[in-house]
């Protein structure tokens, strides 16, 4: 080892820094003060000892890089030191802590500015910089995908990197209004699509994806935003515990006397069916003031004060339409009671009364050409009021989100703009039991993953290739199969679930299960009712199937797929909204083509296709990840639960990510930027040196005896396999 004059120092958080005699680099900047000379030994040493206590800061530095154990040990030591953010190679990690950190003030956003990984700790706004640069100065577009478990952070991150590029894009003008309505974006989407839930207090009932579109100059000028999956069931049903959609809540606590009266809402959810609320709320407080801030973002957002009056009629629609009741005839037919919510329903959505009372109690069925009215039952009418009040909702979320995008779609389209994208979407869910809204959502994560392993490895080789340097092959799992067994044609799970709905006659979720495992048994990844459970020993339910994920084994339960899937509004109810005077309401329903005799595609069919319309654009991006990781399930901050992150990190795949990146070289850098950060460790390139860059890192690795396995000497950059000597010095830089 070559001996180097260094000095160490100590920080005022008694955590040792390194110096190299004060002068270099850009975290050696922010070094206090000097102490004592040591040698390059003398760094390593401390490099140990702050290792052993706060682990390291990326994943490929551990010794023992297949062992979950110590990929949890390492979480976890970061952790109770308040360090939430640890990288596997690019992809960031991210435990949520559960309580606000000093590490998002505007002192570390600076830090941030122009730094390559590895030049400041791990951070989110490190995956926002570096996105950033390439899409600003190399004109890469970019995608930042967030993925993990409910309440694991990933809207808290996705909001991270939109304030980042906010202030990011500070010094350039004329951006103010752009960046105030992308940031407003949030709130207002969060209102009408999140909600309280067992494992978040502020949990997204949908999945996002948000474009946001730079000029030339790199400074925001639009955004887009797509929506995925509404979880539409909670407006009329929520577990014990649980809440409806924040905005029920917020109108009722928020909105003035005058709104009130106009919307006939009287200030109390326990009053309405949908919101009797099953908890103690530990948001009611808090109701009013949102209901502000949602005002506030809807003016950012140019939404006028008619539409907002209209949006809030609908919201208050779904409430009046949840109340109204309805008893049996004589004839064993339902009836609706004469009590004032239908006629509030009626007024507020300025549709028909008597029409809507007829759509909430019979169907009109065209048979053959022979239209035939039939009364509905008690069920029947209850279902068919639920379905309307869960398709007004779903519809006008759905608007929502195209009306801000007219606000947010940029003034003069820029041909030379480019684009970043964020996705903030479900993680992988495998639950006590599982059903169609898992089925939906653990395809999502497997094409996600699809994508994740295809970009992954194209960007590799793109880049050896660039670099001049022989491509390795990594022996990776594949997660193709699974995606075909669901989304193939004909064959696939998707498939037959469309078929089995739109087979007239007797369909049932048995029959569909009874068909999955006539055509699917055998294969690798399907596990068929009929079969015993070989670890547990058990026969699985005779509703239920097992899909062998990436992730895991889940078994789903077919209870409502086929309704769920056909997700049918009677035609009479559809008729009924596209007549509203409400615009909002009327806009809502009108893409439903209703003279058209063939059928809309089944709501998986639908997903589906959005999904791969979403990939496709994903695709041609370059990817960012991070991966988020709830420690513990009660929101407590300092809780790490090992099992429970354990769970996730199987679930997110990461022991395999660690694996394939530790397969190839670890670490690359320019040889420019490598030379003036390292320099220092050799005295043939310190403290003078002024050849070739290349040529000194050559000296550098020589004189840091790297073995000729361990890197390789690019055309613009060095790459190293395992650089553990570096790696541990680097550490040591980073404190
Ligand atoms: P869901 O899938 O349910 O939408 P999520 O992954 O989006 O969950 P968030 O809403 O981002 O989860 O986070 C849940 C809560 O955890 C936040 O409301 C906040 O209280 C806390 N939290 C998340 N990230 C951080 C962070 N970086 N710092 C402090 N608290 C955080
Ligand atoms: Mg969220």
């Amino acid at each position: 080892m070559t001996e180097v004059s260094v000095n160490v120092a100590g920080s005022s958080q008694d955590v040792p820094t390194v110096v190299v005699n004060g002068v270099d680099g850009a975290s050696i900047r922010q070094i206090k003060a000097l102490q004592r000379p040591i040698s390059v030994a003398g760094v390593m040493e401390h490099a140990l000892q702050h290792r052993e206590r706060v682990g390291v800061q990326d994943f490929v530095l551990l010794e023992d890089f297949r062992s979950e154990a110590a990929f949890i040990d390492n979480l976890r030591k970061r952790f109770h030191e308040n360090i939430i953010y640890t990288y596997i190679g690019n992809v960031l990690i991210s435990v949520n802590p559960y309580k606000p950190l000093p590490i998002y003030t505007e002192e570390k956003t600076k830090l941030y500015y122009k730094k390559a990984f590895f030049e400041a700790p791990p951070h989110v706004f490190a995956i926002a910089d570096n996105a950033y640069r390439s899409l600003v100065y190399e004109h890469r577009e970019q995608c930042i995908l967030i993925s993990g478990e409910s309440g694991s952070g990933k809207t808290e991150a996705s909001k991270k990197v939109l304030e980042y590029i906010a202030a990011r894009t500070n010094h350039l003008h004329n951006v103010e209004t752009v960046k105030d309505k992308l940031l407003q974006s949030n709130p207002l989407l969060e209102a009408f699509g999140n909600a309280k839930t067992h494992r978040n207090d502020n949990s997204s009932r949908f999945g996002k994806y948000m474009d946001i579109q730079f000029n030339y100059e790199g400074a925001p000028e639009g955004g887009h935003i797509l929506n995925y999956l509404l979880e539409k069931s909670r407006v009329v049903s929520q577990m014990s515990g649980e809440r409806n959609f924040h905005i029920f809540y917020q109108l009722l606590a928020g909105a003035d006397q005058g709104l009130l009266q106009h919307l006939k809402l009287e200030g109390r959810p326990e009053m309405y069916k949908y919101t009797t609320d099953n908890s103690p709320s530990i948001q009611k407080l808090n109701d009013a003031e949102q209901f502000r801030t949602v005002l506030e973002a809807m003016k950012v957002i140019e939404i006028s004060e008619s539409e907002q009056r209209e949006i809030f009629e609908i919201v208050a629609s779904v409430l009046h339409l949840g109340n109204v009741k309805f008893v049996q005839n004589e004839k064993g037919y339902a009836e609706i009671l004469r009590d004032n919510n239908s006629i509030h329903v009626a007024e507020l959505l300025k549709v028909d009364l008597t029409k809507l009372r007829e759509a909430l109690t019979s169907r009109t069925i065209d048979a053959r050409g022979d239209v035939v009215n039939t009364p509905l039952d008690l069920e029947q009418a209850q279902y068919a009021r639920d379905a309307l009040a869960k398709a007004i909702y779903e519809k006008h979320f759905s608007w929502l989100v195209s009306r801000l995008n007219a606000s947010l779609a940029p003034k003069d389209k820029d041909p030379r703009a480019s684009v970043m994208g964020i996705l903030d979407i479900y993680g992988f869910e495998i639950f006590p039991k599982n059903s169609f809204e898992q089925f939906c959502i653990n395809f999502c994560n497997e094409k996600l993953q699809q994508l994740f392993i295809e970009l992954t490895l194209k960007q590799e080789q793109e880049e050896y290739l660039r670099e001049g340097i022989e491509w390795e092959p990594v022996d990776y799992f594949n997660n193709i199969v699974i995606c075909d067994l669901i989304e193939a044609r004909h064959q696939g799970i998707i498939s037959i679930l469309d078929d089995e709905c739109l087979r007239p006659g007797d369909a049932t979720d048995l029959s569909f299960l009874e068909k999955l495992s006539q055509k699917l048994d055998g294969h690798a990844h399907f596990k068929s009712h009929r079969k015993v459970d070989v670890k547990t020993q058990k026969l699985m339910g005779r509703d239920e199937f097992c899909l062998v994920h990436y992730a895991g084994e889940v078994t789903y339960n077919v209870n409502t797929f086929i309704e769920k899937n056909n997700d049918l509004l009677f035609r009479d109810m559809q008729n009924l909204m596209t007549s509203s005077g409400n615009n909002t309401v009327g806009c809502c329903f009108k893409d439903l083509n209703l003279l058209s005799k063939k059928r809309p595609e089944t709501a998986i069919t639908q997903f589906k296709i959005s999904l791969n319309e979403l990939i496709k654009i994903l695709s041609s991006k370059e990817p960012s990840y991070i991966r988020c990781i709830k420690p513990n399930d009660f929101k407590m901050p300092m809780q790490f639960d090992e099992k429970l992150v354990s769970h996730q990190v199987k679930y997110l795949g990461l022991m395999e990510n660690l694996r394939v990146r530790r397969a190839g070289f670890a670490y690359r850098r320019t040889y420019e930027a490598f030379l003036e950060r390292y320099k220092c460790l050799s005295s043939d390139t310190w403290p003078n040196y002024r050849g070739q860059a290349r040529d000194g890192v050559q000296k550098l690795v020589e004189a840091l005896q790297y073995e000729q396995e361990e890197y390789r000497m690019g055309n613009t950059k060095v790459f190293i396999r395992f650089p553990k000597t570096l790696f541990e010095t680097e550490d040591a830089f980073q404190i």
